[in-house]
């Protein structure tokens, strides 16, 4: 199961499990869209693989299911090559 943590790694942008805007790797690296299409070029920083839309989990599931509270930032590790 997706963890859905709460902000991107590069701009610690909070990213809610509602957004549309998240993006993940297959390790659930985690960048909102503008660091993923801007500064990463599609591709996560941390493992190199490709950075797709994080699906949405429905709201009722949240409650059962909630989202990880643990943020992720690690501005270092998303600057431009
Ligand atoms: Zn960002
Ligand atoms: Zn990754």
């Amino acid at each position: 199961m997706l963890q859905l943590r709460p902000n991107c790694e590069c701009c610690n942008t909070d990213l809610p499990p509602d957004s549309g805007a998240a993006k993940i790797c297959s390790f659930e690296c985690t960048f909102c869209a503008s660091c993923a299409e801007g500064v990463l070029g599609g591709s996560c920083p941390n493992c190199g693989g490709e950075l797709v839309v994080r699906p949405r989990r429905p709201v009722q599931k949240l409650i059962q299911h909630p989202p990880s509270a643990e943020r992720i930032f690690k501005p270092l590790g998303c600057a431009a090559s």
